[in-house]
């Protein structure tokens, strides 16, 4: 920067007299030391050239007539002009002098004047003019600049800061306000610690004490920093920071006015990075577990249960897996829909949540199936408690919106290291011991043992048979006699499916019946045995055997279908088969599942003249009460009593008490599994009306049991 203005042609000057003679002396003197001069004669004629022109600097005589000098001076200081004034007055009382000096002047010079003097007054008054024109120029750039990095500070996405030596933040951009809900100067002089969360507090530190960080191989960390006001809990940051590189920033050692940035050692930023570690988090819960019911998925549980195998291998402990399969969820699921199937399912999970300690994984496997590791157990009872806990809370109603509906469970139970040493062996046994469970009868629970080892591949095999065996006409039935127990004669007929397989040979339901159930094979099967039967049925009524009755087994999940009913209905119209020969044999535990449905839906049956008969009775989870609120026309008794009756056991005492009490409510008895003489005897001696069984024949094809009516009709015939 030059110290002087040096260009006089560029400078223009105003001479300002009324007195001609002089003006023209100052003019003429001016204008040869170079400067653009131009001459007003009077103060009028200034104000005008002002108006018109810009000038650098103004000669100003004080006394003109109309407009003085100091009227002059007065407008150069309202207006916007940036004119210099020297006076050139002939009067230089001290009075007057000062107040041209206060009116703005900077410099007064007595007429007459001195020509040398006059021009260097004139130089040092441009030259002054000059030297504060660029530092206000200096002064205004600066503050642009500053304007311009403070922008660019505040305006970043990223708080912005800078950490003494000890860490105390001696700068923080207004970023900390909006993200942090804390005003910079309330964090100004606090230590960096302070805003970061106790969690992660000592992660910081850490960092900035590595000597190995430079602005050229900055620290990236991630701490959550608190926040303050209503925000929701403390976010996270990236925050990347590197000491102070005073080569490039010689701020140091500070001026009194920034003091506190003068001890800044630290600069850094803090990036807001929560919404990516909470997509992280979600990911990451996502991947292990099931969304639905919050509970970690198949992936989690095995991870659990190597860890767990793991350990009780080394402190020679025992565990428990067990494999839970939900009763009747499909059916919820299919007739409710699947939103409601979902809140079934979250509902079943809390309940069998609340039978659980920590450290025990309960997750879901699948569909309606969950596993659960109870990591180091004592022993076989401690499993079987949780079982029946598990049961137990899951046997009271859910109320689905208007719905209350009934779910059971069925549980398979693997120890380790007994019924399964290895992660798949354990899971997969579990499964197993659920199937024997299912196959019982369904809710309630079981302990894999060895001889469960039904091979899965088979059961695949076997599915895609079945569904091969209703395209191909391989199911066949037989049908095994009901016998009045005073006049042996035959009063009815139980239908019982078998399988003729071209490999295998005649299977028996035991084998197929649950994959049926499974696969939901089971209600095409029964439409295919309720035709057979009936149609045979027919033909026997048609051949004078009036007095039969069929019997056909129900499967639960038949029963519980919604259009049960009518879709029975509608077969035996179609079969042109009189409903009141028919008499459908399903379990208590159909009836347990949900009483007010059932009743309705048998109700209506009965009504159509179809006959209710009880299987299996009291293997079930029978309650009493129901019997008489039901229209019940049959009781059998299952097989285990009759046999109780030649082991001269409890099951005698239990026939006993069925018969009692059949009589009572006015039901017909029909006793299972009649083997022997004696059972027979016994059965007849209680008054029991009916018998099935061995004593009387196996189910047989249905050409053989036509052939023994016949002769049976002869001999009674021949009697
Ligand atoms: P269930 O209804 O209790 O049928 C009686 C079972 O006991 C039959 O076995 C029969 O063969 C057997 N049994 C009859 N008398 C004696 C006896 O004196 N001693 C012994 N030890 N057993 C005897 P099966 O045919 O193997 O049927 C088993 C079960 O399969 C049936 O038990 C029934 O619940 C079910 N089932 C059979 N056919 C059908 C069907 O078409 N549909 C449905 N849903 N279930 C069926
Ligand atoms: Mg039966
Ligand atoms: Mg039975």
């Amino acid at each position: 920067m030059t110290s002087d203005y040096s260009d006089n042609h560029n400078t223009r000057i105003l001479v300002a007299d009324d007195d001609p003679r002089l003006m023209d002396a100052l003019v003429r003197l001016l204008r040869n030391a170079g400067f653009d001069v131009t001459g007003a004669n009077g103060g009028r004629a200034a104000l005008h050239l002002l108006e018109v022109r810009r000038f650098d600097l103004v000669m100003l005589d004080l006394r003109m007539p109309e407009v003085s000098g100091f009227d002059v001076m007065d407008t150069l200081a309202s207006g916007d002009h940036d004119s210099a004034v020297i006076v050139v007055s002939g009067e230089a009382s001290f009075g007057t002098v000062s107040r041209a000096l206060r009116r703005g002047a900077q410099d007064y010079i007595k007429k007459p004047f001195d020509p040398d003097e006059l021009l260097t007054t004139v130089h040092n008054v441009l030259n002054k003019r000059f030297l504060e024109k660029s530092h206000a120029d200096v002064q205004y750039r600066l503050q642009k600049s500053e304007e311009l990095h403070r922008y660019i500070v505040n305006s970043s996405p990223d708080i912005v800061f800078m950490l003494d030596e000890d860490g105390h933040l001696c700068f923080v951009n207004s970023k900390v306000e909006s993200m942090l809900g804390y005003r910079a100067d309330e964090v100004i002089g606090r230590h960096f610690r302070d805003i970061v969360d106790e969690q992660d507090a000592n992660r910081s530190s850490y960092v900035l004490k590595d000597p190995g960080i430079s602005a050229d191989n900055p620290r990236t960390f991630e701490v959550r920093l608190k926040t303050r006001g209503s925000r929701r809990a403390n976010r996270h940051f990236e925050i990347t920071a590197f000491p102070i590189d005073h080569d490039n920033w010689s701020f140091l050692p500070g001026g009194s006015r920034h003091s506190s940035y003068s001890r800044a050692r630290f600069y850094g930023t803090a990036r807001d990075v929560t919404e990516r570690k909470e997509a992280e988090a979600f990911i990451n819960f996502q991947a292990y577990h099931d969304l639905l019911t919050r509970l970690p998925n198949r992936s989690l549980f095995r991870d659990r249960l190597n860890l767990a195998i793991a350990q009780a291998r080394r402190n020679k402990q025992q565990l428990a897996v067990m494999f839970l399969d939900l009763d009747r969820f499909k059916l919820v699921n299919d007739t409710l829909g699947h939103a409601m199937g979902d809140q079934l399912l979250q509902a079943v999970t809390q309940r069998l949540e609340s039978c659980l300690r920590r450290g025990d994984t309960l997750s879901r496997f699948g569909g309606d199936e969950f596993t659960l590791l109870l990591p180091a157990i004592n022993g076989s009872d401690d499993a079987k408690l949780i079982a029946k806990k598990l049961i137990k809370a899951l046997k009271p109603p859910f109320q689905l919106g208007e719905h209350e509906v009934f779910v059971g469970v069925s549980i398979g139970i693997a120890l380790y290291p007994g019924g399964g040493q290895s992660l798949d062996q354990l899971i997969q046994n579990a499964d197993i011991a659920m199937y024997h469970v299912k196959a019982r009868g369904k809710d309630g629970y079981s302990f894999f043992t060895d001889s469960m080892s039904t091979d899965t591949a088979n059961r695949l095999s076997l599915e895609r048979d079945l569904r091969q065996a209703l395209e191909r006409d391989e199911l066949v039935v037989h049908y095994q006699p009901q016998v009045s127990a005073l006049t042996g004669e035959v009063v009815g007929l139980e239908a019982l499916v078998r399988w003729q397989h071209p490999e295998r040979g005649l299977l028996f339901p035991g084998e197929f019946l649950q994959v049926a159930e499974e696969t939901r094979l089971i209600a095409e099967l029964s439409e295919k045995v309720l035709a057979i039967a009936c149609k045979q049925m027919n033909v026997w009524l048609a051949e004078g055997h009036g007095n039969l009755r069929l019997a056909v087994n129900l499967s639960p999940m038949q029963v519980e279908h919604p259009r049960f009913v009518q879709d029975l209905m509608r077969q035996l119209e179609r079969h042109r088969f009189p409903a009141k020969h028919l008499e459908i044999e399903i379990t208590e535990n159909v009836i347990m599942s949900d009483l007010e449905q059932i009743s309705r839906k048998l109700l209506e049956l009965s009504a159509h003249g179809v006959r209710i008969a009880i299987d299996d009775f009291g293997t079930g989870y029978s309650s009493l009460n129901y019997l008489h609120r039901l229209p019940i026309h049959t009781l059998k008794v299952d097989q285990s009593f009759v046999r109780g009756i030649r082991q001269g056991d409890d099951g005698a005492c239990i026939v006993n008490a069925i018969i009692a009490m059949a009589h009572g409510l006015k039901l017909d008895i029909v006793a299972e599994g009649v083997e022997t003489d004696a059972q027979l005897a016994y059965l007849r001696q209680l008054g029991c009306h009916q018998v099935q069984g061995f004593f009387y024949g196996r189910p047989l094809p249905a050409d053989i049991i036509s052939q023994q009516l016949l002769d049976r009709r002869r001999m009674t015939a021949a009697v």
